[in-house]
C-alpha cells in the first residue's frame, strides 16, 4: 500500500511537507526512472520503495525499473560490488562480456523508456552499462552509488568508472565515497521510511507474537544483527564477540536476514555462519523471506542492542531502523556507519570481535547508558534520516541540473 506525503505529517511536521511541495512544483509532470536491479532484499529497494510512490505523489512520473538478468550475470555484478568495497575480485573478459550483453537486452526493453526520461537515476553498478545502451538520451542521467568505494579494487573501479563517466552527475553517501569523475558529484544520505512496514510502531503483542515463533526467549536479553548473509557485514564476527562473552552476559544472539535476488552469495555464508555458531543454544539464526519487514521490526524493537558489525558499509539502513527504534547500535568502524553512530551518544564503533564484546558487556551493566544511546539515537535519526530531508535532496539536485548548475560547476 503506497502512502501520500500527508500520511508523514504527523512525523515530520507540516513545514517539512510543504517545503517539498514547493521544490516540486517546477518539477511537475517530469518523467524520472529510477533503474536497480532487485525489488526486494537489501537497502536500495528499502529506499525505492517510498521514493518512487512520494515522488509520484508530488506529480512526477516516476517510475521505478530493475534489470533482470541469470544467475551468471548476479556473479559478476556481485563481483563489482565486492571489488568496489576492496575485495581481492578477478575480471575477466567473459564476466565483461556477460554483464555488457544482460544489460543491453534489458536496454531492449528499456530504452523508449529511458531515452525519453527527463531524469534517469541509475543505482548502483549492475544498471551502469544502460548509459550505453541507451545513445539517443534526451534528459539527466545520474548514477547513484550507494556502495563505500573509496578504497576499490582498481581493475573493477577502471571499467566502473568507464561505464559511469559519461553520466551527468554522480550521488554517494558520504564525501569520503567520491571518486575522480568528470562530472559533478553529490553527497546525499539515505534514509528511512518511518511508516514503512519495518518502521512503523507496533503492539506489544505483536512483538512478543513474533518473539515466540522464532523461538526468541522473550524474558531475556536480545542482541541482534539484521543482514543479508554477506562477509562484508561480519556475521562470523558478531557470533565471534558473543562467544567472548562466554557466558558473563545473560543474552542472546539473533542473526537474521534473508537473501536478495541481486546477491548469490547468501547459501554460502549462510552454511559458514552456522558452522561458526556451531551449535551454540544462545545463537539464534534465523533466514527470513525477502517480505518479512514487520518480523524484522519486532525483533529490532525487542532488541537490547542491535549490531552492525560490517568491515564496509556504504551507509547501513540497518542501523537507522535501529536508531529510530530507540536502540544503542554497536556498529563497525567504516563507511556510513560512522555518519549515524557516534561514539558514546548514539552507540559504540569498534573494529574488532574483542571490541565489540566489551561494548556489548558495557551496556549491558550500564542500563542508564544504554537508555540515553537510545533516546539520542532516535532524535539524531529524527533530525538527520527520515526520508523527507532525502527527497528534498533529491529535488533540488534534478533542479539544480535542469537548470544547468551542473555545467556552472563544472566551469568553475
Ligand atoms: N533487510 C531485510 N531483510 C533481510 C536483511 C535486510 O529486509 O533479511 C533490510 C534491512 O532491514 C535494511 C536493508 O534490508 O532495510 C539493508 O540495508 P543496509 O543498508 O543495511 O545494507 P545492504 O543490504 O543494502 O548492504
Amino acid at each position: 500500500m503506497s502512502r501520500t506525503l500527508l500520511d508523514y505529517e504527523p512525523v515530520v511536521g507540516p513545514d517539512a511537507i510543504s517545503q517539498l511541495r514547493q521544490a516540486a512544483r517546477d518539477l511537475k509532470g517530469a518523467t524520472v526512472v529510477h533503474v536497480n536491479s532487485t525489488r526486494e532484499g537489501g537497502g536500495v529497494a528499502e529506499i525505492l520503495a517510498w521514493l518512487n510512490p512520494l515522488m509520484v505523489d508530488l506529480g512526477l512520473d516516476a517510475r521505478w525499473e530493475v534489470v533482470e538478468g541469470h544467475p551468471e550475470f548476479f556473479g559478476v555484478t556481485k563481483a563489482f560490488h565486492n571489488g568496489l568495497q576492496g575485495g581481492e575480485v578477478m575480471l575477466t573478459d567473459r564476466q565483461v562480456e556477460v554483464y555488457e550483453q544482460t544489460v543491453k537486452d534489458n536496454a531492449e526493453r528499456l530504452r523508449p523508456l529511458l531515452e525519453s526520461a527527463d531524469f534517469v537515476v541509475i543505482h548502483d553498478p549492475q544498471p551502469a552499462h544502460l548509459l550505453a545502451a541507451c545513445p539517443n538520451r534526451k534528459g539527466k542521467w545520474i548514477w547513484r552509488c550507494h556502495i563505500d568505494a573509496s578504497h576499490p579494487n582498481r581493475k573493477v573501479w577502471n571499467y566502473i568508472r568507464s561505464q559511469v563517466q559519461g553520466y551527468d552527475a554522480s550521488i554517494f553517501s558520504m564525501p569520503q565515497f567520491a571518486q575522480r569523475l568528470h562530472h559533478p558529484q553529490f553527497i546525499i544520505a539515505p534514509s528511512i521510511d518511518p511508516l514503512s512496514e519495518k518502521n512503523v510502531d507496533l503492539t506489544d503483542d505483536e512483538i512478543k507474537a513474533t518473539l515466540e515463533k522464532y523461538g526468541i526467549d522473550s524474558n531475556r536479553p536480545v542482541l541482534t544483527q539484521i543482514s543479508r548473509f554477506d562477509r562484508f557485514k561480519d556475521p562470523i564476527g558478531v557470533i565471534r564477540a558473543f562467544m567472548l562473552l562466554n557466558g558473563t552476559v545473560d543474552a542472546q544472539l539473533v542473526l537474521a536476514g534473508g537473501g536478495a535476488t541481486d546477491d548469490p552469495e547468501g547459501a554460502v555464508v549462510l552454511e559458514e555462519v552456522k558452522a561458526a555458531a556451531n551449535g551454540n543454544p544462545d545463537v539464534n539464526i534465523l533466514l527470513l523471506p525477502p517480505d518479512a519487514h514487520r518480523i524484522i521490526n519486532a525483533i529490532q524493537r525487542a532488541s537490547a542492542i542491535i549490531m552492525q558489525k560490517s568491515l564496509q558499509e556504504g551507509f547501513g539502513l540497518t542501523v537507522t531502523e535501529a536508531m529510530w527504534k530507540g536502540k544503542p547500535v554497536i556498529g563497525g568502524n567504516v563507511g556510513g556507519i560512522r555518519l549515524q553512530v557516534h561514539n558514546h551518544y548514539t552507540g559504540f564503533l569498534v573494529d574488532t570481535p574483542e571490541g565489540a564484546a566489551l561494548r556489548i558487556r558495557e551496556l549491558m551493566n550500564r542500563p542508564e547508558k544504554m537508555a540515553f544511546m537510545g533516546r539520542t539515537a532516535r532524535k539524531f535519526v529524527t533530525e538527520n534520516f527520515l526520508l523527507n530531508r532525502h527527497l528534498r535532496e533529491y529535488l533540488t539536485l534534478m533542479l539544480g541540473l535542469r537548470r544547468g548548475l551542473a555545467n556552472h560547476l563544472m566551469a568553475d
